[in-house]
Formats: C-alpha cells, sequence, structure tokens
C-alpha cells in the first residue's frame, strides 16, 4: 500500500484528487475508486492491499479477493 504524496487526480474518476497507489497496476486512486483488501498469511499477519477495481477482480492480481465467484 503506497500512499501518494503528490497533487495527483485519481486515474479512475479523474476528478478526485489521488490518495493511494493501486498495488496491482499503479494507478493513482481517490478515496470513492479505491477497493480495500485483506490478505491473510498462516501466524495471523495481514496485509492491507488497495487495488483499483480493474485489478481488484482480476484473479492474477489479486488471488485472495479476486472474482471466483
Ligand atoms: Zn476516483
Ligand atoms: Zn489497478
Amino acid at each position: 500500500m503506497r500512499i501518494v504524496n503528490e497533487e495527483i487526480l485519481c486515474g479512475v474518476c479523474q476528478n478526485e484528487r489521488a490518495i493511494i497507489f493501486c498495488d496491482g497496476c499503479d494507478l493513482p486512486l481517490c478515496a470513492n475508486c479505491r477497493f480495500f483488501d485483506l490478505w491473510g498469511y498462516g501466524c495471523g499477519h495481514v496485509d492491507t492491499k488497495v487495488f483499483c477495481q480493474k485489478c481488484n477482480d482480476d484473479i492474477k492480481k489479486n488471488p485472495y479477493g479476486g472474482a471466483i465467484k
């Protein structure tokens, strides 16, 4: 999870200021366009991932939350 430190616009809506980068494709995302996912590892360790809608649904980029339905 990488925080945006510069003034850049969200790469999805092009409307809001981006606050975080997508962990899948490095697209800057605003608060409305980001998706959080929690990846858990054995011993109770949980990693927070942030994705754009595309990567959130992409099983290759988000194997733990991806679109197995
Ligand atoms: Zn946005
Ligand atoms: Zn992405």
